[in-house]
C-alpha cells in the first residue's frame, strides 16, 4: 500500500507549486525553496527531493507519507516518473 512513497523518486513540479494558495502549499513551498538554496539550484522547473524529506513534510502536514503523496498528486505538484509509475499504486 505504501509502494509509492517507498519506491518512487519524488519530483516536485515547481510551476504548479508556485500557483497554489499559500495557506495550503506554504510549508511545502518554503521547504522546496530551502533545498533549492542549499543546492544553488534555482532555475529548474522541477526539483527532486529525498524520500526522507517526504517523511519530514508528512509530519509538518500532520499526515501519513501516503496521505501527503495523494494530496501532492491532487495538487498537481508531484510529477509522474518517466513511465508514469507514480500513479500506479494510488488508492
Ligand atoms: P538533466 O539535468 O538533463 O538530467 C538528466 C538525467 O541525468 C537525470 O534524469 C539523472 O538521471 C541524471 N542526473 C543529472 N544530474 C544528476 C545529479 O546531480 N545526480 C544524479 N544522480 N543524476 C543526475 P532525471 O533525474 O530523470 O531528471 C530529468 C530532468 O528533470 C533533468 O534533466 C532536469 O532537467 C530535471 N530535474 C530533475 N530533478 C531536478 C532538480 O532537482 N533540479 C533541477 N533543476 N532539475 C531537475
Ligand atoms: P549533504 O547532505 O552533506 O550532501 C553533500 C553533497 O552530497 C550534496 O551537495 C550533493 O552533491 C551530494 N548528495 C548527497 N545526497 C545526495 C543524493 O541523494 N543525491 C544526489 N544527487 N546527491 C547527493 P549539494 O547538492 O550542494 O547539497 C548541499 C547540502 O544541502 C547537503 O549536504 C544537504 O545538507 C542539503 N541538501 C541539498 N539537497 C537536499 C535535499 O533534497 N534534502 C535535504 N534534506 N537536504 C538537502
Ligand atoms: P539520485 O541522485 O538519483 O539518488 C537516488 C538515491 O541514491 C537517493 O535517494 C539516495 O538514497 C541515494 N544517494 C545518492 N547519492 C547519495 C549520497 O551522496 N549519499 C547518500 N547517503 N545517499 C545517496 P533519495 O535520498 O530519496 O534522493 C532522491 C533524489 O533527490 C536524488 O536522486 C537527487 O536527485 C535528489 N537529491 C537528494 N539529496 C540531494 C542533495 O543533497 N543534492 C542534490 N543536488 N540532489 C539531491
Amino acid at each position: 500500500s505504501s509502494a509509492v512513497t517507498k519506491s518512487t523518486k519524488i519530483v516536485l513540479n515547481l510551476e504548479s507549486l508556485g500557483s497554489l494558495p499559500a495557506d495550503e502549499a506554504g510549508p511545502l513551498a518554503r521547504y522546496a525553496s530551502t533545498i533549492q538554496a542549499q543546492r544553488h539550484d534555482y532555475n529548474g522547473k522541477v526539483l527532486s527531493i529525498r524520500a526522507e524529506d517526504l517523511k519530514s513534510l508528512a509530519i509538518i502536514y500532520d499526515m501519513s507519507p501516503d496521505e501527503l503523496t495523494t494530496r501532492l498528486i491532487e495538487w498537481g505538484v508531484l510529477s509522474p516518473g518517466a513511465d508514469g509509475s507514480i500513479y500506479a499504486d494510488v488508492d
